[in-house]
């Protein structure tokens, strides 16, 4: 078979390199040696979505050395058959009637070793059952396991990435002049909302924030009813979905005049934001974005008023490691794909946040997120 009868299609023209996930079970395996498991019970979906290319709402993977079992329950016989079929992946797919877990604790019961649970997903209930099931001292905390093995996107996941971005541009610069014109905040955020579906995203990547006025005081506001009029600074966050894959950018706009003390905000912001995009490359620590933002915004007197970190990852979570804030322990490496989003808030004032999704690489960034970065004065 050739690799362009993999390609997927996209509504916005073009064609998207296959996904490489065959090759994801072994590269778990060799991780769960390094953190003394044999084997891992893998119930984070998109984890499970990861490794298996199944997308369903429901089921429970069982990696150990030498086999993959995937248990679902019937709504997904033949989705999980199909997927898993296109992906590659050699993974045993076990339909399940009642009991969700049954054949994986089965499975568990007649193979000896320690059993990794993801401790960020398995609910106390559940691993109090299993250990009554399997016996305690089997089981073992994991965290992030699988979450390392998707720092690095391959070039199929960094395909769906870039054309969510490209969407979510494209939907705002057809959108934006409508902030002149006196919509309200959810107004302006289902005109956006349905430009980036219409251009071909899956979905939205989240709910879109949009923050007029002493709204934009509040990073994550839900857009209601109040009209965007001259003099505001409008806070807009929002993204696109495709195949799995989010998008992540955010852009302060000023509605005509917005005054001295906005004007600094936005420019603080904009030095910053622009600092720490140029500050990402392979090896450099996540920390030490995060400082470069924050020392720009610390020495312009609005430290106080920057009140979140500076970015994460993004792929298949809108938010997934790394961490770019002051404690991330984590180095950036060349195919990471990450958010640089500094803001101010300043109470009664309004608020400034604007953000990139950039692609990391050997000696700087790709930004993906293309949408001018300077406010534009309507
Ligand atoms: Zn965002
Ligand atoms: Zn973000």
């Amino acid at each position: 078979m050739t690799v362009t009868e993999h390609l997927t299609p996209t509504a916005v023209g073009g064609e998207l390199p296959p996904l490489q996930v065959s090759h994801r079970l072994d590269r778990l395996r060799a991780a769960l040696a390094d953190c003394g498991c044999d084997s891992l019970v893998v119930a984070n979906l998109t984890n499970v979505r990861y490794l298996t290319g199944f997308t369903g709402s429901a089921g429970l993977l069982l990696v150990t050395q030498n086999e993959a079992l995937l248990t679902t329950d019937g709504r997904y016989r033949t989705q999980s058959s199909e997927q898993i079929a296109d992906s590659g992946a050699h993974v045993e797919v076990y339909i399940v009637d009642a009991e969700p877990d049954g054949e994986v604790l089965r499975r568990l019961l007649g193979s000896p070793g320690t059993i990794g649970l993801e401790s960020e997903t398995v609910s106390w209930s559940t691993q109090r059952r299993w250990a009554e099931e399997l016996g305690a001292d089997r089981l073992v905390p994991t965290t992030g396991v699988v979450a390392g093995l998707r720092l690095i996107k391959d070039i199929g996941e960094a395909s769906r990435i870039r054309t969510a971005c490209d969407i979510a541009d494209r939907a705002f610069a057809e959108v934006r002049p409508r902030l002149g014109e006196g919509p309200t905040e959810i107004e302006f955020a289902l005109e956006l909302d349905a430009r980036v579906r219409s251009l071909g995203a899956d979905d939205l990547s989240f709910d879109t924030i949009v923050a007029s006025g002493p709204n934009g005081a509040k990073p994550h506001h839900r857009p209601g009813d109040r009209r965007i009029s001259e003099g505001d600074l409008v806070v807009c966050d929002f993204g696109a979905l495709v195949d799995g894959y989010h998008s992540d950018m955010t852009r302060a706009v000023a509605v005509g005049d917005v005054g001295p003390e906005r004007r600094k905000m936005l420019e603080v912001v904009l030095e910053a934001q622009n600092l720490g995009v140029l500050a990402v490359a392979d090896g450099v620590p996540a920390s030490e974005v995060d400082a470069t933002c924050r020392q720009h915004i610390e020495r312009a007197g609005l430290g106080e008023t920057f009140v979140h970190s500076t970015g994460h990852g993004v792929g298949l979570d809108i938010h997934e490691d790394p961490r770019l804030s002051v404690r991330s322990t984590a180095t950036l490496s060349a195919g990471f794909v990450v958010t640089v989003e500094p803001g101010v808030y300043v109470p009664g004032v309004g608020g400034v946040r604007i953000e990139d999704t950039v692609l990391v690489t050997e000696d700087g960034c790709d930004r993906l997120t293309l949408t001018p970065k300077d406010p534009v004065l309507i």
